[in-house]
C-alpha cells in the first residue's frame, strides 16, 4: 500500500537527489567552464530549476541544455543563465531589470542575490504562472513583475544598474538604453531568429560601449502588437 509516510519519504529522497544533481550541475557545467562569481554559484546550487518546468521534464531539469516551457518558449541552459548574471557584475543594492520572465527561473536566481528584482513579461499566462511559482518558493517579496512589452522597459522603476534581456532582437531598444543608469550594463542577444550574438553594453558618459560575448540562441523579443493570450 502506498502510505503517506512512503510518499513523504519518496519526496525527501527526490528532493535530495535534485540537490545532488544541482551540485553536480554547478561543478561540471559552471565551475568547469568560467563561472567564478560565488553569489551566482551559490544561487545556482540553491534554486530548484525543476520547479519551473513541467513535471515530465523534471528528470532533465539539471541537464546542460535549454528546455521547453509553455507557449513555445524556453528556459535557458543553466550555463547561459549563470553567465548572463555573472556578466552583469552586479553589486548588492543595484537595481536590476529582467526582460522576459518566462518560467521565472532566472528571476529567482536574481532574487537570491538581490533584494529587489524588476521583471517584465509580455505573455500573461506565463507571467501568472511564474509569479505563482516565485511566491510559492518564497521570492514574492523580492520580485516586482510587470505584464507588458519589456522592449519599452519599465519606466516607473528606472534607472537600472543592470538589465538582462532573455529574448533576441536586432538592436538594443532605445527605452532600455535610456533606462540604464550611468556605468550600468545591459546583456542582450542581438540578431535574427536562428542565431544571435550575446552582447554586453556598458553606459559610459551617456553612451554605450559594446562587447560581443559569444553566439547564442534565444526566442525572439516580441513587440507590443503581440496579441496577448
Ligand atoms: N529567462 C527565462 C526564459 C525566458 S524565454 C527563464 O528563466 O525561464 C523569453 C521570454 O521572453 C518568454 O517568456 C517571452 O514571452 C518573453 N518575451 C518576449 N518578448 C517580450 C517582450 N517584448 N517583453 C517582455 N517579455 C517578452
Amino acid at each position: 500500500m502506498y502510505t503517506i509516510k512512503k510518499f513523504l519519504k519518496n519526496m525527501v529522497s527526490t528532493n535530495s537527489s535534485f540537490k545532488e544533481k544541482r551540485e553536480q550541475m554547478v561543478k561540471t557545467q559552471l565551475i568547469a567552464r568560467d563561472i567564478v562569481d560565488e553569489e551566482v554559484l551559490h544561487a545556482m546550487a540553491k534554486v530548484p530549476r525543476h520547479e519551473f518546468l513541467p513535471a515530465d521534464l523534471w528528470s532533465r531539469a539539471y541537464d546542460d541544455m535549454p528546455l521547453p516551457i509553455d507557449d513555445m518558449q524556453t528556459i535557458s541552459q543553466p550555463y547561459i543563465v549563470a553567465y548572463m548574471i555573472q556578466a552583469l557584475s552586479i553589486k548588492k543594492g543595484d537595481r536590476i531589470l529582467e526582460v522576459g520572465t518566462g518560467s521565472g527561473y532566472q528571476t529567482a536566481l536574481l532574487a537570491e542575490i538581490h533584494e529587489k528584482v524588476y521583471t517584465v513579461e509580455i505573455r500573461t499566462q506565463l507571467a501568472h504562472k511564474a509569479l505563482k511559482k516565485l511566491n510559492e518558493l518564497g521570492y514574492g517579496d523580492r520580485v516586482k513583475l510587470h505584464i507588458a512589452d519589456g522592449s519599452i522597459g519599465y519606466e516607473e522603476e528606472a534607472p537600472f544598474d543592470g538589465i538582462i534581456v532573455a529574448a533576441a532582437t536586432f538592436d538594443i531598444p532605445e527605452p532600455l538604453i535610456k533606462q540604464l543608469a550611468e556605468k550600468g550594463k545591459i546583456i542582450i542577444p542581438i540578431g535574427g531568429a536562428d542565431v544571435q550574438t550575446l552582447v554586453r553594453a556598458t553606459k559610459v558618459n551617456g553612451k554605450l560601449i559594446e562587447e560581443e560575448l559569444f553566439q547564442c540562441m534565444f526566442v525572439p523579443l516580441v513587440r507590443q502588437k503581440f496579441e496577448n493570450n
